[in-house]
């Protein structure tokens, strides 16, 4: 029952993120106007916004003008709801949760502005600060050294791997946002589980340039943003930080 409350809410979570990517980046309201089809304006009354049933029913067209609708709508309304799961599965029904599903959204709509604009919006670092200083507050200033290290730390190694990109590649190679990015995730992570997401983000983005420059799907030099793979990094550590810290120890000593 819990369960399926937890994917009722991830679903209409993730729904309103979709809003989130699409209106933040183009400076338009989140909550005004309603929803409305991007080709010919036409409302959705609510029997066709509800997350990926009304998809589903509309067989992704528009009821009006039947231009199709993106599955990246449906796709990020099912990962909501998956990642909403898996934090509950891990850490119950509590404030951690809260926290990181607060955080988990943040990442959501900053890795998806990412890929579609290559930028890091300043005002989403911001709001991803909260839940971070909250957790700072809670636990106590005196015992948050592991967190300040790691927003340290974990910015000035993105900037410096930045900076020998640059040299490297003779053009920028990592953003700022990328580096504000990192603070961020160190913030919140604290040290150790920030190196298991900032290495998981080098080795996931490694393993995808082997894999795509083979088939020519990118050229030596081209810019791939960098966000993406600090989410996917930033959210396997959030779940499974310790463990793999663990396992990793234990193999090599
Ligand atoms: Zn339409």
């Amino acid at each position: 029952m819990d369960l399926f409350f937890v994917i009722i809410f991830g679903l209409m979570v993730g729904s309103f993120l979709n809003v989130c990517i699409y209106r933040m980046p183009r400076e338009e309201s989140i909550v005004h106007p309603r929803s409305h089809c991007q080709k010919c304006n036409h409302q959705l009354p609510f029997w066709e916004n509800i997350p990926v049933l009304s998809f589903l029913f509309l067989r992704g067209r528009c009821s009006s003008c039947k231009t199709p609708i993106s599955f990246r709508y449906i796709f990020v309304e099912l990962l909501t709801a998956l990642l909403f799961i898996l934090l509950y599965n891990q850490y119950g029904l509590s404030l951690d949760t809260l926290i990181f599903i607060f955080f988990c959204c943040v990442i959501l709509i900053i890795t998806f502005i990412d890929i579609d604009y290559q930028i890091i919006p300043n005002q989403l670092l911001l709001i991803g600060v909260i839940p971070a200083v909250y957790q700072i507050i809670r636990i106590g200033f005196q015992n948050s050294s592991s967190y300040f290290i790691g927003a340290v730390g974990l910015g000035t190694g993105i900037l410096l791997i930045g900076l020998m990109g640059n040299i490297l590649f003779k053009k920028e190679s990592m953003g700022m946002g990328d580096v504000k990015y990192a603070v961020l995730i160190g913030l919140l992570l604290g040290w150790q589980n920030g190196l298991v997401a900032i290495s998981l983000a080098f080795l996931s983005a490694g393993f995808l340039i082997l894999v795509l420059f083979p088939f020519g799907k990118i050229s030596f030099g081209q810019r791939i943003p960098f966000g993406p793979f600090l989410s996917l990094g930033t959210i396997i550590a959030m779940l499974w930080g310790p463990i793999i810290i663990s396992t990793y120890l234990q193999l090599m000593f």
